[in-house]
């Protein structure tokens, strides 16, 4: 059994769920790319509960100057790994989250109906901790165990010029190896 095996549900063993509103039906109920990103609230600083807010539309804009920039965003991500690997499920793959914004993918735009976001605990300046690869690396498993999975792109991949996220830090080899 994999250690966050993914139900009928569309929902991982072992993941802490914490639902979020944003969010609609998949258009053609397809699953076929992954998406990886990085985030980090207030930017550049981990540990806090800004991106669980922000996911979930509680961000208290005068928490942070960036936060009253983004409060009113409604922005999801199907997953989150925080920088000690816990993961955290905010909607269920089988519906889409609103985490790729305007997108492209080899010609198709709109990413979000076809892809599972994943948001990794981070930045652009950052490495990211071995406990997060690890737990990518078995979420990408499971999740390519479950569905019809054909890429795995970073942000970057399908918004260039828009977005930079998973950035320079993030190391596709510890993860291309398993595709
Ligand atoms: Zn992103």
């Amino acid at each position: 059994m994999k250690l966050y095996a993914i139900n009928e549900a569309g929902f991982a063993d072992n993941a802490d769920y914490i639902a979020s509103p944003n969010f609609d039906v998949r258009p053609n109920h397809e699953i076929s790319i992954i998406v990886i990103h990085n985030i980090s609230l207030p930017p550049n600083q981990y540990g806090g509960n800004g991106i669980i807010e922000l996911f979930t539309n509680v961000l208290n804009p005068n928490e942070h100057p960036y936060y009253a920039e983004i409060y009113t965003r409604k922005v999801s991500s199907h997953f989150l790994i925080r920088r000690d690997g816990s993961l955290i499920q905010f909607v269920s793959c089988l519906n889409r989250a609103w985490h790729a914004g305007v997108s492209n993918w080899q010609g198709r735009e709109r990413c979000n109906d076809f892809s599972v976001g994943i948001e990794l605990e981070g930045s652009d300046f950052d490495a990211f901790e071995s406990a997060q690869y690890l737990t990518l690396k078995n979420l990408l498993d499971s999740l390519m165990s479950r569905y019809a999975i054909q890429s795995i792109v970073g942000h970057s991949d399908i918004a260039p010029g828009r977005k930079t996220d998973p950035g320079p830090y993030f190391d596709w080899s510890k993860i291309r190896k398993k595709m």
